[in-house]
């Protein structure tokens, strides 16, 4: 078979998406290849396609074990034969998964970083021709990434003390130059072919709101669930910053009439798995899930993700949002985030830095890392500029264009000089003595007449009514904006306090922007602007009640075969069939998604109920 006859027979895909051919060409040719592809790009597709074509035995390096079960699982179901070597498999299994390496019944091998330094693992790859290593989640050698994994470093060494050395194949979603050159060198790739592909995800939209606690962040959470769909089945995950709030989140929810279930690493290993096949089959729409949750999680369908905290980089953010949307449908990535969030966030890696398996040395350099990881976030999040735009920036990317999609492209904001208002603002707090807070200086600003105002003799200063035509609002937006950008500081008792930069704007060197809403347009936060409900177009009508018979089905098979309800067909392949209403084997598996091996398992079944179906609503309406 070639290349484009396994594309089709074994992954169900008619063409290659950008940048796969490239490097499935590369590693064909014999030459190591590095492939830069944002999640969802399609990495898994260009070292398991080309292992089906080498010659010998393709060893898969992954971080994760539930991640190698997911994959091995998934090949399985594609009818391709591959075996897990790791530490939570019992002796035996490994065992009997090297038996099927060396008699060549399995060609494709996942095995954690870990297991390289096994010494059986080397003299299990003596007798056996390796022709690929590929490594997955490559971004995992370098201290500049977010998920820095020493093991990672043995895996030159390990592919040079071989026979003979195999193709290195290198694949990763996020890489700054600093990681790009770091897998370069440690790996040390042989001028690889190499393919970066742009982390534009045009079928994204990303929102950034900052609520001021956690109370203000259920709401929005609801009113965004609802916009998204959830309660009607639309599927997404929610990234919380600790166990508990995984847990409390999904009580509320389900509190509130949506179905949801908390994901993280303190719950048993049998929990976990279930409530990951809960979401996986579509059975439960929303997660909410800590960290732990997501890596290598294939499930193309999900529609929105929604950070419920700050997220500790930029590397992580993009990496959690972008399991939205993985078919390519126009999804959703909202981030919540209050001030107090950067506060955790440093907590957390002040913790990782006490608990850290890593030398001193290391340990400290992660830390600084993570604490510049964090800045940018806030820089990000804060800017004011294009959403998209910013990310790509941190990846070394630059787009000229605004994405026109984000919340602050179709926010209906401008940029407004305040420096005339934020010279009042910064005179009175002046004049007040430091000593007063936001709502006090607003009062005393807009000439509000209070005891408070006259037993403080307030209403004899200068400044006493000078902002009386302002709002509440505008003069709070302004002076938070203040806060923000530096000029004031807020103690812990919420007073005001000039900071060494006040003086530049109160003596007009610097202008002082601020982005507010267009004069005379009301700004409605949880209303779908015109961009986002133009941007979510409908979805494809499908019939609704076939698709609920053909989902039975589909789950009766999954559990008597024992096997994930998605690996036996998963819920947006059986929208299509349930569109199609195919009658043939032939027409059935022309649908996109329906690999020989789904309809092994159940193809039989779904035309039979899809016949019945037919004859029943002719019947009905004849
Ligand atoms: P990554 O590892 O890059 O995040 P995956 O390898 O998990 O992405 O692939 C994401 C999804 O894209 C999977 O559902 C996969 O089946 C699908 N996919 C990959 N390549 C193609 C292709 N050429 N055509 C259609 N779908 C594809
Ligand atoms: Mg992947």
């Amino acid at each position: 078979m070639n290349k484009l006859e396994i594309l089709g027979k074994y992954f169900g895909c008619g063409s290659f998406r950008s940048g796969q051919e490239t490097l499935i060409d590369g590693i064909l040719s014999g030459k190591d290849v590095l492939g830069i592809l944002p999640t969802g790009g399609g990495k898994s597709l260009c070292y398991q396609l080309p292992a089906l074509m080498l010659d010998g035995v393709t060893a898969v390096i992954s971080p994760l074990i539930s991640l190698m079960t997911d994959q091995r699982d998934a090949l399985l179901q594609r009818g391709i034969n591959a075996v897990c070597l790791n530490s939570a498999a019992s002796p035996d299994e490994n065992a009997a998964a090297e038996r099927a390496l060396i008699s060549g019944h399995a060609k494709i091998v996942y095995l954690s970083p870990e297991r390289l330094e096994n010494p059986r693992t080397l003299s299990l790859f003596s007798k056996i021709p390796l022709s690929l290593i590929a490594v997955d989640e490559a971004h995992c050698i370098s201290q500049w990434g977010h998920d820095f994994r020493p093991a990672y470093l043995r895996i030159a060494e390990f592919a040079d003390d071989l026979p003979k050395r195999p193709i290195i194949a290198a694949f990763t979603a996020t890489a700054t130059p600093a990681v790009r050159r770091d897998i370069f060198e440690r790996l040390r790739l042989n001028d690889p072919v190499t393919v970066v592909n742009s982390f534009a995800r045009d079928n994204l939209f990303f929102e950034v709101n900052r609520q001021p606690n956690d109370a203000e962040k259920l709401l929005d959470t609801v009113e965004f669930l609802r916009r998204m769909g959830a309660d009607n089945g639309s599927c997404g995950i929610i990234y919380c910053s600790s166990r508990e709030k995984t847990e409390i989140i999904s009580r509320s929810l389900n509190g509130m009439g949506f179905s949801c279930l908390p994901y993280h690493a303190g719950m048993s290993a049998e929990e976990r798995q279930r409530n990951q096949n809960a979401f996986l089959s579509g059975q439960c729409p929303v997660i909410a899930a800590t960290n732990a949750f997501g890596m290598g999680i294939n499930k193309p369908d999900v529609r929105f993700v929604l950070h419920y905290n700050m997220p500790g980089s930029p590397e992580a953010y993009y990496q959690e949002a972008g399991r939205a949307g993985r078919d390519g449908k126009a999804s959703v990535c909202r981030l919540l985030y209050s001030d107090s969030d950067s506060f955790i966030v440093r907590a957390l890696i002040d913790e990782a830095e006490q608990n850290s398996e890593l030398d001193e040395e290391t340990a400290a350099f992660v830390k600084k890392v993570r604490l510049k990881q964090l800045s940018a976030t806030e820089n990000i999040l804060r800017s004011g500029n294009c959403l998209q735009n910013e990310i790509l920036r941190y990846f070394g990317e630059s787009s000229p264009k605004r994405c026109g999609r984000c919340s602050v492209c179709d926010r209906r904001t401008e940029y407004r000089d305040c420096t005339v208002e934020a010279q009042k603002i910064l005179s009175c707090v002046k004049r007040m003595g430091e000593r007063f807070g936001i709502s006090d200086t607003t009062a005393v600003l807009r000439g509000i007449n209070s005891r408070f105002i006259t037993e403080n003799g307030f209403d004899r200063l200068s400044t006493y009514g000078i902002m009386k035509d302002s709002s509440d609002k505008e003069i709070r937006e302004i002076t938070l904006e203040l806060i923000k950008q530096g000029y004031l500081k807020q103690s812990e008792d919420r007073s005001l306090h000039f900071t060494e930069n006040t003086a530049t704007v109160l003596y007009a060197r610097t202008r002082f922007l601020v982005r507010l809403p267009i004069q005379n347009s009301v700004a409605e936060p949880f209303t779908p602007s015109a961009a986002l409900t133009e941007f979510l177009s409908p979805p494809v009508p499908y019939d609704e009640k076939l698709f609920a018979r053909l989902k039975a089905i589909r789950d009766k098979v999954s559990t008597v075969c024992g096997l994930p309800a998605y690996a036996v067909m998963p819920d947006n392949v059986l929208k299509e069939i349930s569109a199609a209403k195919p009658t043939t084997a032939d027409d059935l598996l022309k649908i996109k998604g329906v690999s020989p091996e789904h309809f092994r398992r159940c193809g039989e079944r779904l035309l039979a109920e899809i016949l019945t179906y037919i004859n029943e609503t002719k019947h009905q309406g004849g």
